[in-house]
């Protein structure tokens, strides 16, 4: 081989792991001994920090943990920590590094541990690969050697262009067929199977985009299909055009499930759009997940997504620093002229922005980068995400929202480099119904929200900050609607429907007049209800029922009782136990409980006993890793499986005065016996404390405790349904789950017979029975809980009103004819289609 020597030619890559350097060939996995995923070397690794070989910018592969990939000046090299390590799922493994960082030769990129690797993976060989290498491109690979992190390991001929394809191809050059495969591999598109079908088509005369997840990777490239983040079972759509494009499509389907036949051939478009074959047409109706209840008649306002791409340069380093200053000086300068006219929330985020945009330390180090030969948008972006990492290793709990912040400017100043207006500006038709990939919450306020009618998110999850906006701000929303919502045209007339979890795109004008008409009905029962929300509510025969509120932090307290909120039902207390070094004691939980105490003015405090562990990991709780979190150690389980913590609680609550004031509230309980042990507690601090012990209550929140709610009634005071945690336990479907998530609905039947059974075991006890999770504030399935028994409602602050003024509508004889008639049906979609028909 032709060695050129050191200099710029080359680019020399230094050992990320001490241990014993060996060919690829001996790596005990055929993909990558057989150079599939490109060419290098591999080491038997006798240390656990992997770091970085060269200077690059980090690509991430969707969630995975155990492989990072820099992009270098001579391609991408790919670090894949052992062989089958994705087996692993992450456990084990620590991310150093955010995807898109910046970093430098020799920085730690990812922790393992070496010792789970060992026993759990076939290896813990490690390859270190030029992804898609020439042949002759890897330069003085020495083979059966010790070395240290730092020493030379091989170099790479950067004299051509690298060949590993870019992250984003071009688009097809010709007439692109569509094609949808499901991906059938265990782990998903990991380096192995992403490799296998880069190698497919190693040699063939056609083009492969893949589409997944919102976004899209060309197969060529292992890395970018690894990046796309897909997994076993999702759907990946495959435009393919060339010359041997039925190759290509048969190579394809060899590897991966073919979904669908060929759709009819299109015009190809540019590549920032989505497979035209996905683009929706009059009369379709889109399903999705409702994040925020409402309707809407709108049109559609497509937005760009947030993350636009950074462009090439444009001329030499002072007119890439020319185009960065007035880039970001437009930004600026329409944000300053929209927070002069803003208050509150929105303007705070304005401020905020502004504050950012001027911050000589982002500009100086943009600079530095452009002055290193980056183009403006690549040097600011690459600024903003490195100012994200620095924040991320603060461990400050207002970080997420800073790194939000940083993100967010870093998209308005790219979007302005790329050509479009600053962001600041989008100008809204009335009753827009903005369609996006995901909206930052900054995002959302800086938008007209007298224009805004509604918003429908292709990707995102019903408990994002922006939903959470969104509903405060009285606005209708659905998520993970999936990626034909951005091939909606702009100007499109809508339907948005968050009350059935549907977009209607271009329905008949009939259908839209009706919507209207409901709209307009709400809007006058609405001011009616907000006029009588201070009042208790009863039903037409006078029958009381509790109106409570769901609550998070005392902030939220006061501006509930305004609204209505006769008390609170369920304070999620690990609020104030996330996002911080270690938990709060005694005092201090004290001390918040008593303010929200206070700001309640005497009414009832329900406060739940931290619900941690599982989904809602604590950084300081050393819990076991769990393959299944939602089945383990969560709830009451983590409190008694660490008394400490529970002990501290306890006695903050039991402390709040006035006596009487707090309940206790237990969450994911299964049987009486953990209800006995919690009670002889209490009992037991409420006597050294010379004070009484607060009333004890269960959330009935697995299909265990429904069942048994008779024998724990015994044992408890008050009961509150978790409708949430009940649906998905007893329909088995994950809550977070993206696409089963629109089923997971706390009207089936099933959920529905559960409820009844603990609602008459309530009553057979004489105890009150409420229902805390999200059923209580959905319109259509409160005249079922009522008829099946419940008088207790608590519910989102927002929905207060609405639901006191609905309970004041109903009946309690006919709401038990509906609950009667519900419970023999066969479906969530049956019960909620009797309750339409019934209203
Ligand atoms: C529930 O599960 O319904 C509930 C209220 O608890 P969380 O949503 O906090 O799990
Ligand atoms: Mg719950």
């Amino acid at each position: 081989m032709s060695a050129p020597e050191d200099g710029h030619d080359v680019l020399r890559l230094i050992s990320p792991l001490p241990g014993w350097v060996l060919p690829l060939a001996e790596i005990p996995d055929p993909v990558f001994a057989g150079g599939m995923a490109g060419d290098g070397l591999a080491i038997d690794p006798t240390g656990n920090v992997l770091h970085a070989p060269c200077d690059g910018v980090v690509v991430l592969m969707g969630g995975a943990r155990h492989a990072v990939t820099l992009r270098s000046g001579a391609g991408d090299v790919l670090l894949h920590a052992g062989i089958d390590t994705v087996s692993l799922g992450g456990e084990g493994f620590s991310l150093r590094v955010l995807d898109g960082e910046p970093v430098r030769a020799g920085q730690p990129l990812l922790e393992f541990d070496l010792d789970a690797i060992v026993r759990r993976a076939p290896s813990a060989v490690t390859p270190v690969l030029l992804v898609g290498a020439r042949p002759g491109q890897l330069l003085q690979p020495r083979v059966n050697r010790r070395v240290a992190v730092g020493d030379f390991l091989f170099a790479i001929d950067t004299r051509r262009e690298p060949a590993a394809p870019a992250l984003r191809a071009a688009a097809p050059s010709q007439a692109a067929v569509s094609h949808e495969f499901r991906v059938p591999f265990d782990h998903g598109l990991h380096a192995r199977p992403a490799a296998r079908v880069a190698g497919a088509l190693a040699g063939l005369d056609a083009q492969v985009m893949l589409r997944a997840r919102g976004r899209e990777a060309s197969a060529r490239s292992t890395v970018a299909m690894m990046a796309l983040g897909v997994e076993r079972g999702d759907l990946v759509v495959a435009q393919i055009s060339g010359r041997e494009s039925e190759a290509a499509l048969a190579a394809l389907a060899r590897l991966l499930e073919r979904v669908t036949d060929a759709a009819p051939v299109r015009a190809p478009r540019p590549p920032s759009k989505m497979p035209t074959h996905l683009a929706p047409v009059a009369g379709d109706r889109l399903r999705a997940i409702i994040a925020a209840r409402g309707l809407a008649v709108g049109v559609a306002v497509p937005l760009q997504g947030i993350d636009p791409p950074v462009g090439a340069a444009l001329g030499d380093a002072k007119v890439e620093r020319d185009r960065l200053s007035a880039a970001i000086d437009a930004v600026s300068g329409s944000l300053r002229e929209l927070a002069a006219i803003d208050q509150g929330a929105r303007r705070g985020v304005l401020d905020a922005h502004v504050a950012l945009l001027a911050d000589p330390g982002l500009h100086e180090q943009a600079r530095a980068r452009i002055a290193r030969g980056a183009s403006a948008g690549a040097a600011w972006r690459e600024t903003l995400r490195a100012a994200a990492a620095a924040l991320a290793a603060l461990d400050d709990p207002r970080m997420a929202e800073r790194r939000a912040d940083l993100l967010d400017i870093e998209r308005q100043v790219l979007r302005v480099l790329g050509g479009a207006p600053p962001s600041a500006g989008v100008q809204l038709p009335d009753r827009a119904i903005v369609l996006a990939s995901e909206l930052l919450p900054s995002q959302l306020l800086t938008l007209d929200v007298t224009r805004l009618a509604g918003l429908c998110m292709a990707e995102g999850g019903a408990t994002s900050h922006v939903a959470i906006l969104a509903a405060s701000m009285g606005l209708p929303m659905l998520v993970a609607a999936g990626a034909a919502v951005l091939e909606i045209p702009a100007g499109t007339s809508l339907v948005l429907d968050a009350e059935e979890g549907q977009l209607l795109v271009a329905p008949p004008a009939a259908a839209q007049a009706r919507v209207m008409t409901q709209i307009e009905a709400r809007e006058r029962e609405r001011a009616q209800d907000a006029a009588s929300a201070a009042q208790p509510a009863c039903t037409r025969e006078g029958t009381r029922v509790h109106v409570y509120c769901n609550l998070g932090a005392l902030a939220e307290a006061a501006p509930a009782v305004a609204a209505g909120a006769e008390g609170c039902g369920l304070l999620r207390t690990e609020f104030l136990f996330l996002e911080r070094a270690q938990a709060p004691d005694e005092d201090e939980q004290l001390a918040e409980y008593q303010a929200i105490a206070r700001a309640l003015e005497g009414r009832t405090l329900t406060v739940r006993t931290l619900d941690a562990g599982g989904d809602k990991p604590i950084a300081y709780l050393p819990l076991p890793h769990e393959d299944n979190p939602a089945l383990g150690l969560r709830g009451l389980r983590t409190s008694l499986a660490r008394p400490e913590l529970l002990a501290a609680q306890l006695r903050a609550i039991v402390r709040v005065a006035p006596a009487g004031q707090c309940r206790v509230l237990l969450p994911m309980v299964t049987e009486p016996d953990e209800v006995r042990g919690v009670r002889a507690q209490l009992a037991a601090i409420a006597a050294e404390l010379k004070l009484n012990a607060p009333q004890l209550g269960i959330m009935i929140e697995t299909p265990a405790s429904a069942l048994l709610a008779d024998l724990l009634c015994a044992e408890i005071d008050f009961v509150s349904i978790g409708s949430n945690d009940l649906s998905q336990y007893t329909l088995a479907m994950d809550r977070l789950h993206p696409t089963l998530a629109p089923r997971l609905d706390g009207v089936h039947p099933a959920v529905l017979r559960l409820i009844q059974r603990a609602a008459q075991a309530g009553a057979e006890r004489g105890i009150e029975v409420g229902v805390c999770g999200a059923l209580a504030s959905d319109a259509a399935a409160v005249p079922l809980l009522l008829g099946l028994g419940v008088r207790e409602l608590s519910v989102v602050p927002a929905q207060i009103a609405r639901i006191k003024g609905l309970v004041r509508r109903v009946s309690l004889a006919d709401c038990a004819q509906l609950a009667r008639r519900a419970l023999e049906l066969d479906s969530a979609a049956a019960v909620r289609a009797l309750v339409r028909e019934w209203s």
